[in-house]
């Protein structure tokens, strides 16, 4: 599944939507919790988490235990 820009911006505009920075991309990019990922591009969150442990896309976990999921890394990753 080829995850667009444009979709990524679609994601993050998207309402009730919790995003923060990435820590790790240069850019300031949104990052979106795996569960919201996950629906939003119709995938199962065991997906999501796959990618995480492969190391494939960047992650940020919180202290209350969200698992936050770089946008942009994750479109990268489709690219390959
Ligand atoms: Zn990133």
């Amino acid at each position: 599944m080829l995850f667009e820009q444009h979709e990524i911006w679609r994601v993050k505009h998207a309402s009730d939507l919790e995003t923060m920075p990435c820590p790790f991309c240069t850019k300031e990019t949104p990052m979106i919790t795996a569960e919201k990922l996950a629906s939003a591009l119709g995938e199962s969150t065991r997906a999501i988490y796959k990618l995480i442990d492969e190391g494939k896309v960047h992650f940020f976990e919180t202290a209350n235990m969200h698992v936050f999921v770089c946008l942009a890394s994750y479109s990268n990753r489709s690219q390959e």
